[in-house]
C-alpha cells in the first residue's frame, strides 16, 4: 500500500478512535425542560460533564437533549424490599427491570438470599444502566424469631432459595443470636459475608422473655432487646449502619434507645402510638423511619386480626403526623415484592398526612440519601450526579404523574430503549 495511503488511513482510524472516546465522555446540553427545585419547577438549561451535573455551559457540548414541555425531577427510591436475590435469576431479572421500569434508581434491599457483588451486577444491578442496589445479606434474629417461619414455610416451598433447605438456610439467609456468647461465636461469619447493612428484628421486644418461653409466640419475636445496644456497637465499629425492623411503639423506642440508625417500619401492630419523646430522640439522632405503610393491608390475619386493623391504621396515621411535626426523616419503601415503591406512595397519599410535594421529596431527596448517605443525589443542582426522570405531566399536579416517564437519565446516560410502561 502506498505509504501516504497508509498514513491517511492511519489518521482516520486515529481520528474514529478520538470521537468514539469523545462520544462516551462528551458533556450533554439538558435544554429546556421544567426543573423541580424542591419547591416546584423553573425552565432552564443544565448540562451533564462526567455523569454530573453542570450549570455553566461546558466548553464542548456532544449532544442535546430537548427536554422542552417536560417535567424533570430526581429519580425515585425504594428503601424496603426483598425482590432481588431470592435466587431466582428470572424473578431477580424481573424486579430490576421494573425497578428502572418506574424510574426507580435506588434500592434498599432488607433481606435477602445473599448475593455476591459479581452476581448482582449479572442480575444488572449496580452496573451503571441497572438500579443502585445495597443489600443487607441475611437479617440478624433469635431462636424462632421472626422472619423464620416466613423463609420457612413460605418463602422456601414458593420456590425461592432453589438448592437451600431449611438447614442450610439458618446463619445464612438468616442468623440467631440468643445470647452474647452467640454474638461473640458468629459475629465473624455475620462480618465475612460481605453486607452494604446489617438488618436486626425486634418483634414486641418489651415482651421478648415471655415470648421466648412460649411457643405460642414461635416465629412473632425476636432478639433479645439487651443484645441490640452490643450488636449496634459491633456493627459501627465495622462500618456498617443499622437497619431495625419493629412491630410496635415499644420496639421503636427500644431501636431508637439502642442507637439504630434506621427503622424499617412504622410499628405495624398494636394501636400504641409513637411518643412525642421517642420521635424527638429519633429526629435529634437523625434516624431515618421507612414508611411500609401499606404493608398493613396485606399482612397475614394470624399477625394482624381484623379486629385490630382499624386501630392500627389510626395509630399509622397518628405515627406518620408525629413524625413530620418532629422533623423525623421519612423514607418511603414497600416491603412488597410486587411493588417498586409506587403503590406505597398511592396507599401514603390516601393517609392524607403529607401533600403532594413533600411526599415529592420525601421519594426523590430523603430516600435516596438515606441509601446512599455519602452521594450526591436526590437535587439537581452542580455537582449533583446527572441522573433525573423527565415527566409528561406535572406531578405536583398529581403526583401520580410520576409514572409518565418520557426520559431516563443516570449519570449521564440516556437509558435507552425506553422500558415499556406500566
Ligand atoms: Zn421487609
Amino acid at each position: 500500500m502506498n505509504y501516504w495511503i497508509k498514513i491517511a488511513l492511519t489518521s482516520i482510524s486515529v481520528a474514529l478512535f478520538v470521537l468514539q472516546a469523545g462520544a462516551q465522555t462528551a458533556s450533554t446540553a439538558l435544554v429546556s425542560g421544567k426543573w423541580f427545585d424542591g419547591k416546584g419547577f423553573k425552565t432552564r438549561t443544565m448540562y451533564s460533564v462526567d455523569g454530573r451535573f453542570v450549570s455553566k455551559r461546558p466548553k464542548n457540548v456532544g449532544k442535546t437533549i430537548d427536554l422542552a414541555g417536560l417535567w424533570v425531577i430526581p429519580p425515585l427510591a425504594e428503601a424496603h424490599n426483598h425482590s432481588i436475590a431470592t435466587g431466582v435469576t428470572d424473578w431477580d431479572k424481573k424486579a430490576v427491570s421494573d425497578f428502572i421500569r418506574d424510574g426507580v434508581y435506588y434500592v434498599k434491599i432488607q433481606g435477602n438470599l445473599p448475593i455476591s457483588a459479581e452476581d448482582a451486577r449479572s442480575l444488572g444491578v449496580n452496573n451503571g444502566s441497572g438500579p443502585d442496589v445495597i443489600f443487607s445479606q441475611g437479617a440478624i434474629t433469635a431462636s424462632g424469631g421472626h422472619p423464620i417461619g416466613l423463609i420457612e414455610n413460605v418463602l422456601l416451598k414458593r420456590g425461592y432459595f432453589p438448592g437451600y433447605t431449611k438447614d442450610t438456610l439458618k446463619d445464612h439467609r438468616y442468623f440467631t443470636i440468643d445470647s452474647e456468647a452467640d454474638l461473640e461465636k458468629k459475629w465473624p461469619a455475620i462480618i465475612e459475608m460481605k453486607r452494604d447493612f446489617l438488618k436486626v428484628m425486634l418483634w414486641a421486644a418489651d415482651e421478648h422473655d415471655m415470648r421466648a418461653a412460649s411457643p405460642k409466640f414461635m416465629f412473632q419475636r425476636a432478639l433479645d432487646p439487651k443484645l441490640l445496644p452490643l450488636i449496634v456497637s459491633r456493627s459501627h465499629a465495622a462500618g456498617l449502619r443499622v437497619s431495625a425492623h419493629v412491630t410496635t411503639a415499644a420496639d421503636f423506642r427500644i431501636a431508637v434507645e439502642s442507637g439504630v440508625d434506621e427503622i424499617s417500619h412504622l410499628p405495624y401492630l398494636g394501636s400504641e402510638p409513637i411518643s412525642a419523646a421517642d420521635a424527638k430522640l429519633a429526629a435529634k439522632k437523625g434516624i431515618v423511619v421507612v414508611t411500609t405503610a401499606k404493608l398493613i393491608t396485606w399482612i397475614p390475619k394470624n399477625a394482624l386480626p381484623d379486629s385490630e386493623r382499624p386501630g392500627v391504621e389510626k395509630a399509622q396515621i397518628a405515627n406518620l403526623k408525629m413524625l413530620l411535626d418532629n422533623k423525623v426523616k421519612v423514607a418511603i419503601g414497600s416491603d412488597n415484592t410486587s411493588d417498586t415503591s409506587v403503590a406505597e406512595i398511592e396507599y401514603l397519599r390516601g393517609l392524607n398526612v403529607f401533600n403532594d410535594r413533600t411526599l415529592l421529596k420525601m421519594w426523590t431527596e430523603t430516600t435516596p440519601r438515606a441509601i446512599f448517605p455519602d452521594r450526591k443525589i436526590g437535587k439537581l443542582a452542580n455537582g449533583y450526579e446527572a441522573s433525573f426522570l423527565a415527566l409528561e405531566a406535572d406531578p405536583l399536579a398529581d403526583l401520580m404523574n410520576v409514572k409518565k416517564i418520557k426520559y431516563r437519565f443516570k449519570k449521564g446516560l440516556l437509558l435507552e430503549p425506553a422500558p415499556a410502561g406500566k
